[in-house]
């Protein structure tokens, strides 16, 4: 499995791990686009949230409960964050596991598209 964030997962690649549970581990984006950037992983191999089935719909809000815990660590719950997750090549997903990202620590542009 070539995949990076399951490598993340199994320690096969070095990252920040800041936050894990037996569902999810979070840590921070490698090319920070904002003050604060972590993103938000399943341990399990979920190729992007078009592959979620129903039965599997609860992780993402699993995914975004630890985010608004992260975003409380990080002291920006009260400025205000954004929480995204691209799915597929037309919405700008680069790495095919399922991620949310949390951003904030400033003013984020208003361009979503
Ligand atoms: P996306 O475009 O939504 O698939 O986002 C993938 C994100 O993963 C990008 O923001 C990358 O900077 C980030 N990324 C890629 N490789 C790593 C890595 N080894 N550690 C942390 N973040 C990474
Ligand atoms: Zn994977």
């Amino acid at each position: 499995m070539d995949c990076i964030f399951c490598q993340i997962v199994d320690g096969k690649i070095p990252s920040e791990i800041i936050y894990q549970d037996e569902e999810a581990i979070a840590f921070p984006d490698i090319q920070p686009q904002a003050p604060v950037h972590l993103l938000i992983v399943p341990k399990r191999h979920i190729p992007s949230v078009a592959h979620l089935a129903e039965a599997a719909s609860a992780l993402v809000g699993h995914l975004v409960n630890i985010a608004n815990q992260l975003a409380e660590n990080e002291g920006i719950s009260e400025s205000g964050y954004r929480l995204a997750i691209n799915c597929g090549k037309e919405g700008g997903q680069a790495v095919p596991h399922l991620h949310l990202h949390l951003l904030g620590g400033r003013e984020l542009s208003g361009k979503l598209g």
